[in-house]
């Protein structure tokens, strides 16, 4: 212990390993606590569920993110509790005490209490969650090899995805072409008229932010890979076999993918922090808690307006929000006062399939080949780890020359149907 300030970051995702990072090199004390050992990529999960890279590759171990950092200590550990007046964090064995408290726990998937869709759908969030995916969706395949009754082929077959958004849409897109590409080469048997991916939304549009013009295009792009695209259908439920749109219609289907909404993570006991109704922090535009200013609350997990709009739970908010907060703490520590944080938007960008995306940048509207360029390299130098960025570019040449998807392995081999993931996920 020395008598430097000491400032505990919980969570390893980009808004807590930003502000690690920034505040690294002033002399604090600095302990970053993560359930897991490893950072997780999300941008590039949708690619581990669709069996384009392997979990690994869009993870990197924590301790080796932090060995240049000799003041920063990682603790592998769940949050349980905070008690904001003693300033403590409470883990299941351990309380740890704190000058000042930066919360990036970051998001999980909010099912909006629809019917089923807790149960029944797969969320993409995690790491596991993608391997789930990836294992039902050749299950399915396995499957379907054997099934005689075309109704329950079709069945098996048929896959959705809620949720249009940037996740929902590149994970169509990746899930086609793995479909026409590898699939149709392995199971020989199978009329792949009876494959189908479907895409439902509720808003009128996909990727909602996104220009219209670009919306538009990806919508076209989707139609064009024969995704069934669903606009303006709100779902009213799902069952382990279907999925009930709100107008009647009815889709025979044995997975549903849950990319349409997510809700702020505080599953830790935080008595008296301010709350939304979606789980999100308020926070002041300083990043802090209000009456609590060793507090900060960055990424996901933070609700802040700038000019009357909810700044949008993506990772370059998280990045600046966790850097602001460290160096709010710095000038805390100095004795000035914070100051206000003020996002930069750079754009945005999603890929749909090979040689197509749709891209805003600085202003600038780019589709197709382009955007589809531009999104391969600006994913490859923010994914963090050399080993990763070689093994991800190598996955990625392997796929474009040889239309050829390398991880198509189901595990674990008893695997659990959905309800049982969600059990699990709330037990641990
Ligand atoms: C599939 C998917 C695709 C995405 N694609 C994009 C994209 O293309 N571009 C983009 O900008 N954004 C994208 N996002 C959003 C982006 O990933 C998030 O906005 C960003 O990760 C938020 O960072 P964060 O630090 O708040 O949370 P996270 O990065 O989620 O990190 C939270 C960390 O907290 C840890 N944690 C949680 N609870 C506890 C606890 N109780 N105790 C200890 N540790 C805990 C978790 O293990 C995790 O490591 C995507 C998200 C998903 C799910």
């Amino acid at each position: 212990m020395s008598d430097r300030p000491r400032v505990v970051v919980v969570g390893a995702g980009f808004g807590g390993l930003w502000t690690v990072r920034t505040i690294a090199p002033f002399s604090v004390d600095v302990l970053l606590m993560d359930q897991n050992n490893y950072h997780t990529f999300l941008p590039l999960l949708y690619q581990v569920a669709a069996a384009e890279l392997e979990a690994e590759e869009i993870a990197h171990p924590v301790r080796s993110i932090l060995r240049r950092l000799p003041n920063v200590q990682f603790a592998l550990a769940k949050v349980e509790a905070i008690d904001p007046m003693a300033k403590l964090v409470k883990t299941e064995n351990r309380t740890i005490s704190y000058d000042y408290l930066v919360l990036s726990t970051g998001s999980v998937p909010e099912f909006f209490k629809i019917p089923g869709a807790d149960k029944y759908a797969l969320p993409l969030k995690t790491l596991e969650d993608g391997i789930a995916i990836r294992s039902q969706i050749l299950a399915c395949f396995e499957k379907a090899v054997h099934e005689t009754d075309h109704r329950r082929r079709e069945q098996m077959l048929t896959f959705t995805i809620v949720g249009g958004g940037p996740t929902g849409v590149e994970f169509a897109g990746a899930l086609v072409e793995l479909i026409r590409g590898a699939l149709v080469r392995d199971f020989t048997t199978l009329d792949f008229q009876e494959v189908h991916v479907v895409l439902v939304e509720a808003l009128g549009n996909l990727l909602s932010g996104f220009p219209e013009r670009l919306q538009n295009r990806a919508v076209k792009r989707l139609v064009k890979m024969e995704v069934d695209v669903r606009l303006s259908s709100p779902v009213a439920e799902i069952t382990p076999e279907a999925v009930l749109l709100k107008d009647g219609t009815f889709i025979s289907t044995e997975t549903v993918v849950w990319t349409a909404g997510v809700r702020g993570n505080l599953e830790a006991d935080v008595a008296g922090l301010p709350t939304a109704r979606n789980g999100q922090v308020l926070v002041l535009p300083t990043l802090q808690v209000e009456g609590h200013p060793d507090i900060y609350v960055v990424g996901d997990l933070a609700r802040l307006e700038e000019d009357k709009d909810r700044l949008p739970m993506i990772a370059p908010v998280a990045t600046q929000q966790g850097a602001h907060a460290a160096r709010n703490i710095i000038r805390q520590i100095s004795g000035l006062p914070p100051k206000v944080f003020r996002y930069r938007d750079r754009g945005k960008m999603v890929t749909i399939g090979r040689n197509y995306g749709v891209a805003q940048l600085f202003g600038w509207s780019f589709t197709g080949f382009p955007a589809w360029v531009i999104w391969l390299v600006v994913h490859l130098y923010n994914l963090i780890g050399f080993r990763n960025r070689i093994f991800v570019l190598i996955d990625w040449a392997w796929d474009y020359f040889f239309i050829e998807r390398a991880i198509r392995l189901i595990i674990p081999r008893e695997r659990m149907p959905p309800q049982v993931h969600m059990h699990r996920r709330q037990m641990t």
